[in-house]
């Protein structure tokens, strides 16, 4: 047996234990057929945690994610936490986590499967096949540049100020994982800013150049404006492999991308930290959506999202390339034979429980080693 890494599974709330069964199937799977071990922890966090320790993020728990070499997150909250206060609340568990673990990337893959292709609001033939990764800077920008905030000016209107500011080791960290990113993939990437109007925009656009003709010649580099990005995103979103953008480009960016899909239910992340000395990462997988605590414990959730972050917990960490890929054409082969669970059912197709997609998954991982 391969001792392939440890991972701390946090389940959460709602439908998170649900869908990280999935994925926990899927860890045994790999086990017993691949001979790929993964020494596996569970434990609590945001709603959950604070039932059992008072507080969304135990000391503990968080001690268990400084040691992992991944952490697979399924998602927290729910309406009986909406009270609490700021400190208390769910999501801190999951901020906490981000902001201990310094995970300054944050990948949005857009994939459009073909079987889902009719889901998106694009036409067909602009989305179908689509594969596509955004890559935005997450600790960094407008969201905390100082000096930030609204004061009252003598005459008595107000005034607001946010701070976009970027350092250079700031945008070469970011860069890196870009770069090596698409190395992974089709090997080009797409760094955006606005250069035209806003100076940390020339710094990013100066700092990606330079990061790409000392280290990393052999991978393509283009440069777009964000609003142009934007637009383009909408008229030919095949044209991209890897976007690399700041924190709140990346922000608006990565929701138009993943409409580009149509489904909440299938859409993975993953947010990375800077490489220690054995050149490993930190990093955390989880699946966009949150609780769903209207369909949770129903059986009703799509397991896809999780389990495609999974796929990406076993690229990114693990370098285990063939694999991922083999998940993922499982999942492609069973929306091709129509299984849907409810958020993604159309006409005509055969609608199963979180369970039954899981097992269709397995089914198929079991028949592609013949
Ligand atoms: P949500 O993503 O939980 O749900 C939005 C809608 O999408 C719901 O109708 C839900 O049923 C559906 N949906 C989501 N995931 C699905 C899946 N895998 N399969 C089928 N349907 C799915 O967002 P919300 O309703 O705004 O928030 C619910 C709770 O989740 C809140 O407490 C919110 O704070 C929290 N939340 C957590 C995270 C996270 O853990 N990262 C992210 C977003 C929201």
């Amino acid at each position: 047996m391969n001792q392939v890494g440890n991972l701390l599974l946090l389940p959460g709330d709602g439908i998170g234990p649900e869908v990280m069964g999935e994925v926990e199937r899927v860890i045994g799977w790999l086990g017993d057929r691949q001979g790929m071990k993964f020494e596996c922890e569970r434990d609590l966090v945001g709603g959950s945690a604070l039932d059992a320790h008072g507080l969304p993020l135990a000391e503990s728990t968080l001690g268990l994610a400084k040691a992992a070499d991944a952490v697979v997150f399924g998602a927290v909250g729910g309406p009986q936490y909406d009270a609490n206060p700021f400190h208390l609340k769910p999501e801190q568990g999951l901020l906490q986590l981000r902001k201990e673990l310094d995970l300054f990337a944050n990948l949005r893959p857009a994939m459009v499967f073909p079987a889902l292709a009719e889901a998106s609001s694009l036409k067909k033939e602009l989305v179908e096949g689509l594969d596509i990764l955004i890559l935005r800077e997450l600790t960094g920008g407008v969201y905390f540049g100082e000096p930030r905030g609204i004061e009252t000016l003598p005459d008595g209107t107000k005034r607001a100020v946010d701070t976009q500011v970027y350092t250079t080791p700031e945008i070469r960290r970011i860069a890196a994982v870009g770069f090596e990113l698409a190395k992974k993939r089709r090997n080009h990437v797409t760094s955006v800013e606005k250069a035209n109007v806003m100076h940390t925009g020339v710094l990013w656009r100066e700092e990606v150049t330079k990061l790409h003709a000392e280290a990393f010649q052999d991978v393509e580099l283009a440069h777009m404006y964000a609003d142009n990005c934007a637009m383009q995103l909408v008229r030919r979103p095949k044209q991209f492999d890897v976007i690399v953008t700041d924190n709140l480009f990346g922000d608006l960016l990565s929701d138009a991308a993943a409409m580009l899909t149509g489904s909440l239910g299938m859409l993975p992340s993953a947010s990375l930290g800077a490489p220690d000395q054995a050149g490993r990462r930190k990093a955390l997988y989880e699946p966009v959506h949150g609780s769903a605590p209207d369909i949770a414990g129903q059986g009703k959730a799509n397991p896809l999202a999780m389990l495609l972050s999974f796929a990406m917990t076993l690229r990114y960490s693990f370098d285990l390339g063939l694999e991922a890929d083999r998940l993922e054409k499982a999942i492609a082969s069973v929306l091709d034979q129509g299984y849907r669970t409810p958020d993604i059912m159309q006409p005509g197709m055969r609608e199963v429980s979180t369970t039954a997609m899981g097992q269709a998954v397995l089914d198929i991982l079991d028949a592609s080693l013949g």
